[in-house]
């Protein structure tokens, strides 16, 4: 899809009165007044809290959903007799709802799952919902009575302190998420100095309590978390957007990356990336992060069911290792850790960073490399008004070397938008996003399966096979755990039962078959399409989930395939593994992207050398996800950190 990426202030008048008319007819259909156990949508006043959110954003995921609601207005045209979808009454409403998750007609039901995801957002976040199902944020391990730690200084400079500025520095590095941060550390404490341009804005303590996580969501994901593949199927692939990049926002899930993978990666000619080569790098960021697998007293009754079902099949897994000092259980991990336990790194490597000297700058948007001679010479941003998302400045920095970390998106966006480093036609190529899809399960028994670390246990039995499962369970309408639910939007009381279900996530270990391109003068479009071997890998996944649920005890699992919205036993687990199923019948989130400015040992099919030097540009370095020669297997952060670190050593090496 087409993402540009600015956050505009809260404002009203998002939608036409037309486009409020469909909205508020769907929500009606998926949620409506009498069927209580639950308020309906309209005594909530639904339509109008998802109206507000989008006068958060600006630009294309508006109108990716104003799309969305015209098309999906229009898809009841083709019924008998033909009629708009806002027309029909409630009763025919309902039955064009359900008729449209089985449709042939692909675009009729990817519209209606794009809009339902956001009612149910919208829905399951709303305070009267929250407090009905249970739902009060609290954390599994209370406070002291000191209550959170201070929180960490991190100085950033920002519009107004910045308009119109020239500034010159050893390193510019654009970006300041896993990739970058480690970067900048890396070069401050050499003694260099270090410039770091990040477009989102700071977290700030304050904030983070006083607000719910979807507003997070709306604050610290790029265009809300509304960021989509383009292909088949349509996968949702959010990423951060703030100092601290997407660490800020994920679930801190600490896998080093599996010997046979860095072994395939040794073997394809870059050295120094064997398993043993890369020992001292993991071991160096681990120990900044603080590293460790969950505690027994935050893994939450989710993790625990995990375990339970896991160990009744013997298959092997274990508490995930996270980057955690101090953590209650809030289990929002990935909507801003609200008492900095989770090490992200606005709370680790940018605060190391500046206080060796780096200057962090937010609210501001690399738009080019400058050039001089053919050689990197340093950037020029943006300079944008936090309140607005409007730019009111620009800012040029020199540099002796130029460091991209904006992500395995927007970094080979930036290169292409420029023509540079294309030589040898793979940037923006081999575009892996490890796409997996959310297993939810119903238990007799009351779980509360939000309460504890969001992300907990894993089980890697397959992974040799590119499947690996993770308990994760965020909160209410925040991910695919009530997603997962079928009909939920028809049958409150299916959602009333929120409190027994159980969630795991899986990840499959894709081919790279995406692509990356800039669209426009901000924006990107990515495109990407599910193998069937891919397909297949999926399908395990769902099926190795409901295995260990049953195993666990679980009454029904809903394994969201068309026609097959739940099992009721293990022995039916077989429908999901011998279904003649599609790549389009998955329902499918992503959120590593990986792989788009390769490195290799040869310059005519990768874009950096194992150093993270541009071939075709001197001066130039590509420092994050963009670099990995494939797909890591599991969760990469700590891939991309340990490779920068290994990286951004040996440039320092050389400029000091
Ligand atoms: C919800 C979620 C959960 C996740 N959970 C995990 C997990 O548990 N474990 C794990 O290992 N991985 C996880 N990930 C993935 C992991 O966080 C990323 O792989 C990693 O952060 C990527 O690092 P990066 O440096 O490549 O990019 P990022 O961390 O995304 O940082 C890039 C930064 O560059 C900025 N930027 C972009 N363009 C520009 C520009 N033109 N000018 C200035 N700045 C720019 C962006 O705003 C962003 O802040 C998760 C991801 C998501 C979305
Ligand atoms: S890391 Fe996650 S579970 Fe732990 S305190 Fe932070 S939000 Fe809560």
């Amino acid at each position: 899809m087409a993402i540009d990426s600015n956050h505009a202030p809260m404002c009203s008048g998002a939608l036409s009165v037309y486009e409020q008319r469909v909205l508020g007819a769907l929500c009606d259909a998926l949620l409506p007044k009498g069927s209580a156990v639950l308020p309906g949508a309209a005594a909530l006043g639904i339509a109008g809290d998802i109206e507000a959110l989008l006068g958060r954003l600006h630009g294309q995921p508006r109108w990716l959903v104003r799309a969305m609601l015209l098309g999906f207005d229009a898809t009841a045209l083709l019924g008998r007799p033909p009629e708009l979808f806002h027309r029909l009454d409630l009763q025919r409403r309902r039955r064009w709802v359900e008729d449209s998750r089985t449709s042939r007609l692909r675009p009729r039901r990817e519209a209606l799952g794009g809009l339902e995801a956001l009612v149910q957002l919208a829905y399951a976040s709303h305070p009267r919902v929250s407090a009905l199902i249970g739902y009060d944020g609290r954390p599994l391990v209370p406070l002291g009575p000191a209550g959170p730690p201070r929180p960490v200084d991190l100085p950033v400079i920002r519009y107004p302190d910045v308009t119109d500025a020239k500034i010159v520095a050893d390193v510019v590095v654009v970006g300041s998420g896993a990739g970058g941060a480690v970067a900048a550390e890396t070069f401050a404490r050499a003694g260099l100095d270090v410039v770091v341009l990040e477009e989102g804005p700071p977290v700030q303590r304050d904030d983070v309590v006083g607000s719910r996580p979807v507003d997070r969501l709306f604050e610290f994901y790029r265009d809300g978390g509304l960021t989509f593949t383009l292909g088949n199927p349509v996968i949702s692939l959010p990423m951060g957007r703030a100092v601290g990049g997407t660490t800020v926002v994920n679930s801190g899930t600490c896998f080093r990356t599996p010997e046979a993978v860095l072994a395939s990666w040794a073997a394809s000619g870059i050295t120094g990336v064997d398993p043993e080569g890369m020992e001292p790098w993991f071991e160096s960021v681990e120990s900044v992060l603080g590293v460790q697998p969950v505690p027994e007293e935050v893994l939450g009754t989710n993790g625990q069911i995990m375990r339970r079902g896991a160990e009744q099949l013997g298959l092997s897994g274990g508490p995930i290792r996270r980057n955690i000092r101090g953590c209650h259980g809030h289990g929002v991990c990935a909507f801003v850790c609200p008492v900095d336990a989770k090490q992200a790194m606005h709370v680790s490597y940018l605060p190391r960073a500046a206080a060796a000297g780096a200057r962090v700058f937010s609210g501001t948007r690399v738009r080019r490399v400058r050039l001089r001679a053919g050689r990197a010479a340093g950037v020029i941003a943006d300079v944008l008004d936090p309140l607005s998302g409007r730019k009111r400045g620009t800012l040029q920095v020199d540099a002796r070397a130029t460091v991209l970390a904006a992500g395995a998106v927007f970094t080979p966006a930036l290169l292409a938008r420029q023509h540079l480093a294309g030589s040898s036609r793979q940037l923006g190529r081999n575009l892996v996003i490890h796409p997996g899809a959310g297993t939810t399960a119903r238990f007799d028994e009351p779980l509360e399966a939000w309460r504890g670390t969001m992300q907990s246990y894993y089980v890697d039995e397959k992974l040799a096979d590119g499947v690996l499962l993770e308990a994760t369970f965020p909160p209410p309408g925040l991910g695919y755990s009530a997603g997962s639910l079928p009909g939920w939007g028809s049958d409150t009381s299916l959602f009333a039962l929120y409190p027994h279900m159980a969630a795991c996530g899986s990840i499959v270990g894709d081919a790279g078959v995406g692509r990356v391109g800039p669209l426009g003068r901000h924006g990107v479009s990515i495109r990407y399409n599910l193998t069937r071997q891919d397909a297949t890998k999926v399908l395990e996944g769902i099926a190795m989930a409901a295995e260990i649920f049953f195993a666990a005890g679980a009454v029904e699992v809903y394994p969201m395939l068309p026609g097959l919205d739940s099992i009721r036993s293990a022995s039916e687990v077989r429908h999901v593994r011998e279904g003649r199923w599609r790549p389009s019948d998955l329902h499918l989130s992503a959120y590593h992207p990986m792989g788009t400015a390769r490195m290799g040992a040869d310059p005519s099919n990768s874009v950096v050398d194992p150093f993270g030097s541009v071939w075709d540009v001197p001066d130039l370095f590509v420092f994050d996800a963009s670099v990995l020669p494939s797909s890591s297997h599991v969760n990469p952060q700590i891939t991309i950190m340990a490779l920068v670190a290994r990286m951004a050593a040996r440039l320092a090496d050389s400029l000091t």
